[in-house]
């Protein structure tokens, strides 16, 4: 392993080579919170594993953002998923050097071209102040993880981002999700994520699910999710070219229910109207991103 893709290793844990699981905190350098829940994780789950279940990689994402605390140093990583970057030789854009140290780490070394047997979940947070979600790959057994931690999950969602890793793997045949655990940096977060991994290490078989974490962890889950519709599928994607030119109205968060032609931002000076009615989800209320945000309704 080469020195870039061992700064990367969190931890590995597991010595079955027929079932991997990777996950992934601070695909985005701003949020902490996964390598936190991660942190948290591992020595819990050292005492509870039984090793011959399968292999777990725990990965940081973005390494240098994560240093400077920043969604991303030049360009969104989770943009950065696709064929002509991957190809591309490495620059000297930290971004860029993340994307092919994770690209090789996991397809080459952990996955090894059986992507089938390996499961990739993106743990991330948002800058909304309520809230939590799944998002799956386009494939059914991502529908299926995602659907299994009975919070929000939305459909269509992967399709509309480009680039995202995602639905890179996705397309290999991995079951892949991300799951929105909370608020950038609260508390609440790093509870939500933990929950979550407990959630998915006992439904992707690595542990019991009767283990009391695990029992408590869904019940968590179930708790804070119970007033919030639970499956849903994107309508709108509000796309932003220049972030710098796009200012969210205050008072949205994800789920709160918006109408038809309702005032949603200022863009360039210009009114920004919804086009549907539906629930609200990931209003942009930080400096860097891509999305304004999006609408979805219940399926
Ligand atoms: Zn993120």
């Amino acid at each position: 392993m080469t020195e870039e893709k061992n700064a990367h290793i969190i931890h590995i844990t597991g010595h079955n080579p027929h079932r991997k699981l990777i996950v992934v905190g601070g695909m985005h350098g701003n949020e902490i919170n996964g390598v936190e829940a991660i942190k948290r994780l591992i020595p819990q789950l050292e005492k509870v594993l039984d090793k011959t279940n399968g292999t777990i990689y725990f990965l940081k994402g973005n390494l240098q953002a994560l240093q400077t605390g920043e969604r991303f140093i030049e360009q969104d990583l989770n943009r950065l998923w696709l064929e002509d970057n991957i190809q591309k030789p490495v620059g000297q854009v930290a971004d860029f050097k993340a994307l092919h140290t994770l690209h090789d780490l996991i397809v080459n070394d952990i996955c090894q071209g059986k992507f089938e047997q390996c499961s990739f979940l993106d743990l991330h947070t948002f800058s909304a102040q309520s809230g939590i979600f799944a998002i799956p790959a386009c494939n059914q057994k991502s529908i299926d993880f995602a659907k299994s931690f009975g919070v929000p999950f939305i459909e269509k969602l992967s399709e509309s981002l480009p680039g995202t890793a995602l639905s890179y793997f996705g397309r290999l045949g991995m079951t892949s999700v991300v799951f929105e655990g909370g608020t950038h940096r609260s508390a609440e977060a790093t509870d939500n994520l933990e929950a979550g991994l407990w959630h998915s290490l006992a439904y992707l078989g690595f542990i019991k699910p009767d283990l009391p974490q695990v029992v408590k962890s869904r019940s968590h889950l179930e708790k804070i999710s119970e007033s919030l519709p639970h499956h849903l599928e994107l309508i709108y994607r509000h796309k932003l070219n220049d972030y710098h030119r796009f200012k969210m109205n205050d008072g949205y968060f994800n789920f709160k229910p918006v109408k038809k032609a309702e005032n949603l931002a200022v863009q360039n000076q210009s009114v920004i109207k919804s086009p549907e009615s539906g629930f609200m989800l990931m209003p942009l209320y930080q400096k860097k991103g891509s999305d304004g945000f999006f609408i979805v309704k219940e399926k």
